[in-house]
């Protein structure tokens, strides 16, 4: 690691991290122009692009001779709101402590990522590197919430110039100590869909004060949704699961019972998650009834978070829910948007060679593991926007995983500065493997 460009890149995110971009409202652009500002400085060309002035994005370009394929950095600049009672240093200073780590929103999710993805481009551009295709950082807006479309899907729609063939985004890159003793870093290849739904009861409204009047939907409900806890989704492998599974030496045709016990076996990560990677998962969240507490109502209804795997229909989905559902108890259900996500790039590229080779570099041994997210990214939209090869990856090889993880969108984020070092130095690499 290279400890002058770990502390340019501690520099540049504890700068971002100063600016508040706490979404909603957002208000990304002072971050855009401190990202402007550092790489003009070191030569590399910016361009601001914005639907409401107050949340730009920005687009920086290494420009490629031409003959290759090219890479994309990405970074969003916004970060979900934080509220500085709870917090041991205020998330907005970027307080740095003896222990060497910066505290402060933003700091894993993913201004961190972000700066250092910044560091790597000023390197390769003052070295003097020339990259068959070009060297794309795309910096945007709005990822947290993005119901104002002033950030990716808008700049993509907006900039057919930004297709590339390859980009790196946030979502994996935790190394991890198996049980086995073994070390993999995980890859995030893609994510799961979201399909959320509301079901309804359906009964007979009436008058509370005699409760056998009419046909209660409360308990209907409430006997509705029992239902949906209890039940078990079918199971199969996608193919990122499947290379998941054999990438960690496990048995991916036996029966996923025993795939899913012997994956968990391997790390605390992968148990928590190996469920909700096999099939579809419905989570009832949101709850409706009477509107008067002396009226039964005749409805009443439940918001459901369902998440479906990439290829999945809406029509598996309503089988699934059917099923969970049962007979005897009257209901409907409303798909109430329709997919979004579900994304998948696929395993073998050149890409993943480069990232297994900066891995390898870091790591001898060290095993490169693919994952899908259960949650959302903007790589996402780059994959359907231009068939991109999409990842997921920022190594975190210092800060421990659950140190990282409990500060996701939560009080005390915080990460270590050598990590910030390991990214650049890997960044660069793969940089360097996938474009000369
Ligand atoms: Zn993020």
């Amino acid at each position: 690691m290279d400890a002058s460009l770990r502390d340019e890149a501690v520099g540049l995110m504890r700068d971002l991290v100063r600016v508040d971009t706490s979404n909603p409202p957002g208000r990304e652009t002072p971050a855009a122009h401190v990202v402007k500002a550092y790489l003009e400085a070191n030569g590399v060309a910016c361009e601001l692009v914005a639907r409401d002035p107050d949340r730009a994005n920005l687009i920086a370009r290494l420009p490629g001779t031409g003959d290759g394929p090219s890479l994309a950095f990405l970074g969003h600049t916004d970060v979900v709101p934080a509220d500085a009672q709870d917090w041991t240093h205020p998330p907005f200073d970027a307080h740095l402590d003896d222990a060497g780590y910066v505290w402060g929103r933003g700091t894993c999710d993913m201004k961190n990522e972000l700066a250092t993805r910044c560091v790597a481009l000023a390197q390769l551009a003052r070295t003097g590197f020339r990259p068959k295709g070009d060297l794309l950082l795309i910096s945007q807006a709005d990822e947290e919430d993005g119901t104002d479309e002033v950030g990716m899907p808008w700049l993509l729609a907006e900039r057919p110039d930004l297709r590339c063939d390859y980009a790196i985004d946030e979502g994996g890159g935790a190394r991890l100590e198996l049980a086995d003793g073994r070390v993999v870093y995980t890859l995030q290849v893609g994510e799961k869909a979201t399909l959320p739904a509301t079901i309804t009861a359906l009964g007979e409204a009436g008058h509370a004060s005699i409760p056998t009047l009419g046909r209660n939907a409360v308990p209907l409900l409430a006997e509705l949704i029992g239902r949906l806890a209890a039940h078990r989704t079918e199971r199969r492998l996608v193919p990122a699961i499947r290379g998941m599974v054999e990438a960690l030496g496990v048995d991916p045709d036996q029966g996923l019972d025993r795939v899913a016990a012997e994956v968990g076996a391997l790390h605390p990560a992968f148990a928590t998650e190996i469920d909700a990677l096999l099939g579809i998962t419905i989570a009832p969240t949101l709850l409706t009834g009477s509107s008067a507490r002396n009226v039964l109502p005749g409805r009443a209804s439940v918001g459901v978070d369902c998440r479906i795997l990439p290829g999945d229909t809406e029509a598996d989905l309503e089988r699934e829910l059917a099923l969970a559902l049962g007979d005897g108890i009257p209901y409907e259900v409303v798909l109430d948007q329709g997919i979004t996500g579900g994304t998948e790039s696929p395993l073998s590229t050149p890409l993943h060679d480069a990232i297994r080779t900066a891995v390898e570099a870091h790591e001898p041994g060290a095993v490169l593991v693919p994952q899908l997210s259960t949650g959302f990214t903007d790589a996402a939209f780059v994959r359907q926007a231009f068939g991109t090869v999409a990842y997921g990856f920022w190594p975190l090889t210092v800060t421990p995983l659950d140190v990282y993880e409990a500060g996701i969108h939560n009080r005390d984020e915080r990460i270590h500065v050598d990590d910030l070092g390991v990214a650049v130095a890997m960044h660069i690499r793969i940089a360097e493997t996938l474009l000369a």
